[in-house]
């Protein structure tokens, strides 16, 4: 099967919606979204509705478990705190239900789901090699996805050997066939590894390869319409640096 993984959409419909052009483009066969479908971004209600209709797995992040109720804000930076505040009245019930519904974890046949890490799954955030191999050590499937750090990266470990940590770039592909396997796709809607494109991950569970994959968006109308809602504009001007 042909899977479009995407993660940290948050609120980015622009970007989103890129996204799924792309998918649909590679005929992919399912989208799995690893969480934060809102948090910093103007559109969550039309993200959440894009999720809903495209993903046939969908993970909560530690911002939707926030704009839900299911989490305190104690944690937020101030932004982050802002945005969920300003989404929490922006959202419709339906959509808030939707979020409530969702776990920050999950398996699919060999596959472990995670929206942050198999450690925990709602917080931690893996961007070393020392963090991931404590991570190897707890996984129980072969293969992990993870997202929450906006940063596309890929961990791999083969029996008695260190792991091997690599960020990764717009068509960089690995065969995930042997070893074991702790992967990143970015995220689609608020980069942070100096790429501001939308990121997503190309996954075939057949011939065990894994694509990163970059797209071009409307960064411009994401940020516009940032700034419209009366979010801070800092969290427009980021988009355009991908940080
Ligand atoms: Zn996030």
């Amino acid at each position: 099967m042909r899977i479009a993984i995407l993660s940290d959409i948050h609120g980015n419909r622009h970007a989103l919606e890129a996204v799924l052009g792309d998918a649909h483009r590679e005929d992919v066969d399912e989208a799995w979204c690893l969480g934060d479908l809102v948090g910093y971004g103007a559109d969550p209600n039309a993200c959440v509705r894009l999720a809903r209709e495209h993903c046939a797995i969908c993970l909560a992040g530690n911002h939707d478990l926030v704009v839900c109720g299911t989490m305190p804000m104690d944690d937020f930076s101030r932004n982050a705190a802002v945005a969920a505040r300003w989404t929490q009245d922006e959202m419709d019930l339906e959509n808030i239900e939707f979020l409530r519904r969702l776990a920050p974890d999950g398996i699919e046949g060999e596959i472990g789901l995670f929206h942050a890490s198999p450690r925990d799954p709602i917080w931690e955030y893996v961007l070393s090699s020392a963090l991931a191999e404590r991570c190897l050590d707890v996984q129980e499937q072969r293969v992990a996805l993870i997202g929450h750090t906006h940063v596309a990266l890929s961990f791999a470990r083969d029996a008695g050997s260190a792991v091997d940590g690599q960020t990764r770039h717009g068509g960089d592909a690995v065969s995930m066939a042997s070893g074991e396997w702790l992967v990143n796709p970015g995220s689609v809607g608020q980069p942070r590894d100096g790429d501001p494109r939308a990121a997503w991950l190309l996954l075939d569970t057949e011939a065990w390869t894994a694509s990163w994959r970059r797209v071009e968006y409307d960064i411009d109308a994401a940020g516009a319409a940032i700034v419209a809602a009366g979010l801070p504009s800092s969290l427009a001007d980021r988009l355009q640096y991908g940080q």
